[in-house]
């Protein structure tokens, strides 16, 4: 059985030129859409939802990538939900997360809710009506299905999943062989026996290149800048300890959880407290694996303080084995222009391929490429300012998913799961049929500032795409935090009758 085989009662269509009307309307079937469908039925008893994406089935990032040995690089008991406990190894692969998913759909019978194949093009605010328009294009048929929504809950991911980010270097037309990015893997992509040649260092590069190298002639890792990895046995000592006990799986999950969120925040802590002792300690670790020898500061030395990108884990430091057995290489330098048989860097050395990789990261898209009105003006979501990243001045009934770089996305799903469902049942008590977030008198004249503060954070696909986003404050209530440790107490703290709210 695959874990698509879990989930596949079709969910209604509508008929055509026939308008649904809905309480909620959430946007994607990822691991965010999914956990939202989940807490709504739980927290919000017989609020009429549904839930859309254009991909043919759920998992979002899970089924857009196939690239070879597509992992997580955070471990499963904290990027799995908080309501259903993870069982398997901490580091799992695409499939055993969806087969994850599959479940809870299952279980909770959410499959009903989800329709697939529905791109949404356009969402119009009325504050006449007090509603959400929906157009999507149905990907089987091309036709268009229109919905009304009280409430739109955003869990659409953080980049187009149609086509990732290829930089344009000079001459790449010249180059003969294959152009491959690892969001749109080619199912027939022959790599036995091929020089490979793969381009960047993170986490994308750090999985791909251990699975495939075995198989290829060579693989040479082609980055600009070195990023640090946490190599590292792929189990959880105390989850294997409790399981020897027979302690119930939802205890471990939780205990476990307790324990890598305290491990976490102690981690993040040293890193800004003591920067160059955690360094010290993530080259150790890599230099076990590759010897004395190895040019660890040329090629796995990072120019930034670790923790300012995300620091993927790498499982039984198999990046490092491919490295250390001659089947892998790496090479710190810059791309002068492609050429007809590879790449022809800076420093005047031509790396020649038979296939390019490029693992050059995402296009962010914060809104899903969806066309937004409101009251008939275009969305320039960027003139807004977000309260704690998860409303918008300007924007009302509506809420945004975006989780955490340094702890896993779905710590955050699920927090957003609770403010939501809490934000509606307020609402309905109050019998409003509108909320905004709006800055209170002081706060109006407050700088606004980029989204993201680039000396705490800074990896290239929000750098690029940092335009798109909209502003924050500096202030905790009108900022991302990015923190899980604060925003766990916090946010189930929110007073929704505070003058931040304001309600119709
Ligand atoms: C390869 C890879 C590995 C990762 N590993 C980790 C990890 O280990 N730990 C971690 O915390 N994070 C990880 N991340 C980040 C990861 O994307 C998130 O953690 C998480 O999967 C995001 O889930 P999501 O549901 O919010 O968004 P997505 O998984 O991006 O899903 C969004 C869904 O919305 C749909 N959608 C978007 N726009 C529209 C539209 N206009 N109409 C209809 N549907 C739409 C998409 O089709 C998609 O199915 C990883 C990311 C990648 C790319």
């Amino acid at each position: 059985m695959t874990a698509h085989d879990t989930i596949e009662r079709p969910a209604p269509s509508a008929a055509a030129g026939v308008t649904e009307h809905f309480d909620v309307l959430i946007v994607g079937a990822g691991i965010s859409g999914v956990g939202g469908a989940y807490h709504l039925t739980k927290q919000c008893p017989g609020a009429r939802f549904v839930v859309l994406d254009a991909l043919e089935s759920f998992g979002g990032t899970w089924i857009t990538h196939k690239y070879p040995g597509i992992r997580s690089d955070s471990d499963l008991h904290t990027f799995g939900y908080r309501f259903k406990p993870w069982v398997g190894k901490p580091i799992a692969t695409a499939d055993e997360i969806l087969k994850y998913m599959g479940e809870v759909i299952a279980e909770n019978d959410l499959a009903p809710h989800i329709r697939y194949r529905h791109q949404i093009l356009s969402a119009r605010w009325s504050s006449e009506t007090n509603e959400w328009t929906i157009e999507a294009r149905q990907g089987d048929t091309g036709e268009i299905a229109r919905f009304t929504a009280n409430f739109l809950w955003m869990c659409q991911g953080y980049y187009r999943h149609s086509q990732g980010y290829t930089p344009d270097w000079p001459d790449m037309a010249a180059y003969k062989g294959r152009i491959v990015h690892p969001q749109t893997w080619p199912e027939d992509l022959d790599y036995k026996g091929k020089q490979v040649l793969v381009i960047g260092s993170g986490a994308t590069t750090a999985t791909v290149v251990p699975a495939i190298a075995a198989e290829c002639a060579h693989v040479t890792v082609l980055q600009r800048s070195p990023t640090y990895f946490i190599p590292g046995r792929n189990a959880i000592e105390l989850a294997e300890t409790l399981r020897q006990l027979q302690v119930d799986e939802s205890w471990i999950h939780e205990i476990v959880r307790r324990q890598i969120l305290f491990n976490q925040d102690a981690f993040t802590k040293r890193c800004i407290e003591d920067p160059e002792t955690v360094t010290k300690e993530l080259l150790g670790a890599v230099r076990a694996y590759l010897g004395p020898d190895y040019d660890i500061g040329t090629h796995f030395t990072p120019k930034y303080r670790p923790w300012r990108q995300r620091i993927a884990f790498i499982p039984d430091g198999d990046l490092f084995k491919g490295i250390a057995s001659g089947k892998a290489s790496m090479v710190t330098d810059e791309i002068e222009r492609f050429t007809e048989k590879g790449v022809l860097l800076k420093s005047g050395k031509e790396l020649e391929a038979d296939i390019i990789v490029t693992a050059t990261g995402f296009n962010l898209s914060p809104l899903g490429d969806i066309d937004f009105t409101i009251d008939g003006k275009p969305l320039n979501f960027s003139d807004s300012v977000t309260y704690r990243g998860l409303m918008f001045t300007g924007v009302p009934n509506m809420a945004w998913v975006f989780g955490y770089f340094r702890a896993s996305w779905t710590l955050r799903s699920d927090l957003v799961a609770d403010f939501v469902c809490s934000l509606l049942n307020h609402m309905k008590k109050k019998g409003a049929h509108k909320v905004e977030v709006a800055l209170r008198p002081e706060e109006r004249d407050l700088p606004r500032l980029d989204w993201l503060d680039q000396e705490n954070f800074n990896p290239g696909y929000m750098l690029r795409g940092m335009h798109l986003l909209p502003k924050r404050l500096d202030r905790p209530e009108w900022q991302h935090s990015q923190d899980y440790w604060t925003e766990k107490d916090e946010i189930p703290k929110t007073n929704f009758d505070d003058s931040a709210f304001v309600y119709t």
